[in-house]
């Protein structure tokens, strides 16, 4: 999805591989075949693919763990061969599966590494350290000191991206930086990294072999075939509207309306709203915002107009304060997240509505059913009237 528009400013800059080739000793095929693609600063670029078909040579060429058998990448104008190895790579950040943490260092450490290298005094890197932990969503308090063996995998991979960005590195490459964990946590993974892009503007390659995961991040995906071999190069919306092979169409799979419900960002839709009350009000207060309403149950914020749980109207019927009655929320979308995140937190709603918070966490509205029937079916009206006048 091109969300660049909304972007603050661009720090990222531009890659462009001319005709790369990667031939492994001892193998009939080159890895990478002659692959020419132009990475837009400030864009986050996806290469997706099978297993094998070359993604993670392509990526390590670019900052040459991997030395191309033959053609150019260029980075920012200038020819990344003639650039010093080391010199590139603190230019850019690496993010990879099971974030490739150092487990004898601390979580402090890890993040550290290449401000370290940079030679930066104790004082820069240390703020430089909270800065990014605060970033990532970790507390810098509670876990700068620890090892990595005593972090969640979703956890680890945070910190592996705060790594990755700690020296501000125009660029990122990101090789299936969220594959190791599970799907819950990787949707609010994909979540954050939105939300940092639109602060950050880097330009960021990622890789992944799952087809949504491309369709969500990427302002352009590149669907890869074996040798790297570029099948379609261009927006999500038009690689799923018009995929340009039988292989391309088989990725996107049978089903292009449930498709778009990948491709739609909740932030895009009108969402519906639901009666909320202060955590300090009253229960007459609230028994009575929530008879205004009409509705079941109301949402209980904080003075930060965060949500913290809902109160049933029969909760609240036996309730002292509004303070203690209700029961808590299950996962809160973002605007960022898709609706086919929607989709699956209503489904797992004993209520069928999913609470949506705003960047700083605030609350936006929420997803019910009727927020995506009414989406899918003016996506097939517009379909059928353009359609009709064709
Ligand atoms: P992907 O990341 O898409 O799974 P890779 O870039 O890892 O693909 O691998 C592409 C091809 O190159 C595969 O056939 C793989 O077996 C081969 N390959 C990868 N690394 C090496 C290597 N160091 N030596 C020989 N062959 C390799
Ligand atoms: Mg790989």
């Amino acid at each position: 999805m091109t969300d660049s528009q909304t972007r603050a400013a661009v720090s990222g800059v531009e890659i462009v591989l001319d005709a790369v080739t990667k031939r492994y000793p001892g193998q009939r095929e080159p890895a990478v075949d002659a692959v020419s693609l132009t990475i837009p600063a400030g864009q986050i670029v996806v290469l997706v693919g099978p297993s094998g078909c070359g993604k993670t040579t392509t990526m390590r060429m670019i900052n040459r763990l991997i030395e191309p058998t033959s053609g150019t990448i260029t980075i920012d104008g200038r020819d990344a061969a003639a650039i010093d190895p080391d010199r590139l790579r603190r230019g850019i950040g690496y993010s990879i599966q099971q974030a490739g943490l150092f487990p004898h260092m601390t979580v402090a450490k890890n993040i550290a590494t290449v401000p370290g290298l940079m030679g930066w005094d104790r004082a820069r890197i240390t703020a430089r350290t909270d800065e990014m932990l605060e970033l990532v969503g970790l507390e810098p308090d509670t876990y700068r000191e620890r090892y990595p063996r005593q972090l969640s995998g979703g956890q680890q991979q945070r910190v592996g991206v705060a790594r990755a960005l700690a020296a501000d590195p125009p660029i990122l490459l990101m090789d299936e930086p969220f594959g190791a964990v599970d799907p819950i946590t990787r949707g609010l993974l994909q979540d954050e990294l939105l939300r940092l892009q639109t602060e950050l503007g880097k330009t960021i390659v990622f890789v992944t072999h799952d087809f949504n995961e491309a369709v969500k991040l990427g302002d352009r995906i590149a669907v890869l075939g074996t040798g790297s071999r570029i099948l379609q190069y261009d927006t999500p919306a038009a690689v799923l509207a018009d995929p340009a092979d039988e292989t391309v169409a088989g990725f996107v799979g049978s089903d292009a309306s449930l498709k778009q419900l990948t491709l739609t960002r909740i932030r895009d839709v009108e969402l519906d709203d639901y009666p909320t009350v202060a955590e300090d009000v009253t229960v007459e207060a609230a028994r009575a915002a929530l008879a205004e309403a009409g509705h079941g149950w109301v949402l209980v914020l904080d003075p930060r107009r965060r949500p913290l749980r809902r109160i049933s109207a029969e909760q609240l019927a036996h309730a002292r304060t509004v303070g203690e009655a209700g029961s808590a929320l299950g996962e809160t979308l973002s605007t960022a997240s898709t609706l086919q995140d929607g989709l699956e937190a209503l489904l797992n709603d004993q209520n069928a509505t999913a609470v949506v918070t705003g960047s700083r966490g605030e609350y936006a509205g929420v997803v019910t059913i009727d927020t995506l029937v009414a989406h899918l079916s003016a996506l097939r009206g517009d379909r059928a009237d353009s359609d009709a006048t064709a």
